[in-house]
């Protein structure tokens, strides 16, 4: 029933891979290369069961062609899974067979680090194939300029909520301190906003309460915390049924992946008249800096890249305002038209 699965989910290849030395077990899934070559990571996974990497893979990479093609990139969709335990692994042999298999696919996916890899990983895969980003010699942390596009997107949901994307005076939550939280408070700081946060990890609270005059909340109180804009910067599925009735902010915009537990809970922000920028939109910063590794863009141009997100999530606005929609659905809508589009073109050639 794999081919009914990836016709529907629309997927060109997913590819089996076995490597007996190794123990190596992988499933590469390409969901689209309409905008460029595959890119999305790998991750390591004690699987309960072949289905459940399979659909995994399948999953993870179509949000890939859809993160791609929002960031503006001329990147497809793909993702590559490794079935086993990753305390254990004898990573070089590993890795290097993943690479290997990667190569045999001709730059048609481009691997890179997720859950369960490292950078040391990424190097072994290097040692078989070019069609790798992250490496330890090349990347550089991608946290700021995440950051970047994600304060871009709360400017961008200020001005679409409050008719300015002035920030000074503002109140932002933000859950979580971490490499973008950071620097997302930084962001906000030198913007004017005031900061309420909190962390699991005290040291990085003192920190921002030092550095940026930010007030510190208790865990739990993140979410009816009195602000403006929520900026979730931790952990994903932080938008359910728990938690939203709990929020008094306008505007939710963070860096979270998959912060959504449920689909329906982006058409309850939506009843609720709370704007949300989607995730993997404002979150796009890291997947334009793997991209500057592949076309060799100096840091301050992919800065400038993930400053565009601010007109992306604006497009996204419009177009759910137009069309009826909530914002989260306007994102897929707004990837599947850039398809669509370089796809018609295509044809026409
Ligand atoms: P990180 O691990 O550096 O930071 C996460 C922070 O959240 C840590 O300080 C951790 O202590 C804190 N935390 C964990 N559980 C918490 C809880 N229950 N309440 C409050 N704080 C908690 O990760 P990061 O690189 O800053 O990424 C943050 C999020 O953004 C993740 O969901 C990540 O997938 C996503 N993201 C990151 C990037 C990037 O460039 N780093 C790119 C795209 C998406």
């Amino acid at each position: 029933h794999y081919f009914d699965t990836i016709a529907e989910m629309g997927h060109e290849q997913v590819v089996f891979c076995h490597d007996k030395a190794s123990g190596y077990r992988g499933i590469i899934a390409i969901h689209d290369t309409t905008l460029g070559p595959a890119l999305g990571g790998c991750r390591f996974w004690n699987y309960a069961s072949d289905e459940e990497a399979v659909i995994d893979a399948l999953r993870l990479s179509r949000g890939m062609t859809y993160k791609n093609a929002v960031a503006g990139l001329n990147l497809g969709g793909g993702k590559s899974v490794i079935i086993g335990n990753n305390k254990t692994a004898q990573r070089e042999m590993l890795f290097r067979a993943h690479g290997r298999f990667v190569d045999s696919l001709g730059g048609r996916y481009v691997t890179a680090e997720d859950v369960g890899t490292t950078v040391e990983d990424m190097d072994f895969v290097h040692m078989e194939t070019t069609h790798v980003t992250g490496i330890g010699s090349k990347s550089g942390d991608p946290s700021s300029v995440t950051a970047r596009g994600v304060f871009r997107a709360i400017q961008a949901s200020a001005f679409q909520k409050w008719g300015s994307k002035e920030l000074t005076g503002r109140t932002v939550a933000i859950q979580g301190l971490g490499h973008v939280g950071y620097y997302l408070a930084r962001e906000l700081h030198v913007a004017g906003a005031r900061l309420l946060v909190t962390d699991i990890d005290a040291g990085r609270i003192d920190r921002v309460v030092q550095e940026f005059g930010a007030t510190s909340v208790a865990l739990a109180d993140i979410y009816a915390a009195k602000a403006d804009i929520f900026a979730p910067c931790a952990l994903g599925g932080i938008l359910n049924d728990d938690t939203i009735p709990q929020l008094s902010v306008e505007i939710v915009s963070g860096a979270a992946n998959n912060q959504l537990l449920e689909d329906r809970h982006g058409d309850e922000l939506e009843s609720r008249g709370i704007l949300y920028a989607p995730d993997y939109v404002a979150n796009a910063g890291g997947v334009i800096n793997v991209y500057s590794e592949l076309t060799g863009w100096s840091a301050d141009r992919s800065l400038r890249k993930a400053d565009e997100i601010y007109e992306t999530v604006l497009s996204v606005f419009t177009l759910a305002k137009s069309t009826g929609i909530p914002t989260y659905k306007a994102a897929d809508r707004v990837a599947e038209q850039r398809i669509a589009a370089v796809r018609g073109m295509m044809r026409t050639w």
